[in-house]
């Protein structure tokens, strides 16, 4: 089956979130339907303890879409960039 599907959800993204104190920014790298983790900053600790955080939630929120749509659908509706087809075996 073919469908097409956000480029959000396919490369990774790396966005800036802000600390609940304020302050200071986290860079999270945001996870891929092709099997990337979502990594945040190396500074942040809630990260490098538990393997996750506040921060990487947000940053899927704000940057990744989970858009699919069938052919024909050019652009995704969230954030309009250009849509890629991506083949998923049945
Ligand atoms: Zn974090
Ligand atoms: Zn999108």
């Amino acid at each position: 089956v073919r469908i097409r599907v956000c480029p959000t959800a396919l490369e990774p993204q790396e966005v800036e979130v802000e600390s609940s104190e304020g302050g200071r920014t986290y860079t999270v790298t945001t996870p891929t339907m092709l099997g990337n983790d979502a990594v945040c900053d190396e500074e942040c600790k809630g990260y490098m303890f538990r393997g996750k955080c506040r921060h990487i939630q947000e940053a899927i929120d704000r940057a990744v879409c989970f858009w699919g749509g069938s052919e024909g659908e050019t652009n995704c509706p969230s954030c309009g960039r250009e849509a890629v087809e991506i083949i998923v075996p049945d």
